[in-house]
């Protein structure tokens, strides 16, 4: 048995309040890391402005939607802003038993249902550096209405209870600083020990 057999792709769970700047720091990890896939979620949501059916999300209606959390399709879905979104299962556990690393970056409702299913997963909580930041950042955007960003804020807090289930936390504050810190979990995680010294020897006489 090779090494790299015992290290197959890793799930990262990546969380945080609207407007924390999850889904620009998961674009810049992608552009800068090899063997990591981001999984493009199903949701009930309108598309915005510039997003792509595929890309963005799974556009879908509430009917469909639900078909496919009967049929088990999903490996996690909640309801976040009054709209369904959900994880479809297959690619994602393609991907990890291929050997990629697989983000999601999804809401705390979400992640507690994937945590109880893949207690290897690494969970992380992606902080805006203050309430005001956060009310300058989604009205900035220009992507919801004054009612949506209303209760996107509101939320917040009840969303900051969270930050308990998780493993890492990073304030994203400066962009740069807080792309390089996932990118440091990533690495680290990767270099647990995630082997016998058993294994370890038999690898190393094996290339010998
Ligand atoms: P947005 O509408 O801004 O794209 O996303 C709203 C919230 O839904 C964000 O907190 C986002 O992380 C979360 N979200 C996106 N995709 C999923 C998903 O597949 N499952 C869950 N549980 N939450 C998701």
């Amino acid at each position: 048995m090779h090494l790299k057999d015992k290290n197959p792709g890793k799930l990262f769970v990546l969380s945080g309040p609207s407007g924390a700047g999850k889904g620009t720091i998961c674009k810049r990890l992608l552009e800068e890391m090899e063997d990591l896939s981001l999984s493009v979620s199903m949701t009930t949501r309108a598309p915005r402005e510039g997003e792509t059916e595929g890309v963005s999300y799974f556009f879908t209606d509430r009917e469909t939607f639900e078909k496919h959390i009967q049929g088990g399709n999903l490996l996690e879905h909640a309801q976040v802003y009054g709209n369904y979104y959900g994880t479809p299962k297959e690619p994602v556990i393609q991907k990890l038993s291929a050997g990629t690393d697989v983000i999601l970056e999804i809401d705390m409702q979400g992640a507690l249902k994937v945590k109880e299913n893949y207690p290897d997963g690494v969970f992380i909580f992606i902080l805006p550096p203050s309430m005001a930041e956060l009310r300058k950042r989604l009205t900035g955007r220009g992507t919801e209405t004054a009612e949506a960003i209303e209760l996107r804020l509101g939320e917040t807090l009840k969303e900051l209870s969270y930050i308990d289930k998780y493993d890492y936390c990073v304030v994203n504050g400066v962009l740069e600083e807080a792309v390089a810190r996932v990118r440091a979990i990533v690495v680290a995680e990767h270099s647990k020990v995630a082997f016998t010294a058993e294994e370890l020897i038999a690898s190393y006489k094996e290339e010998e």
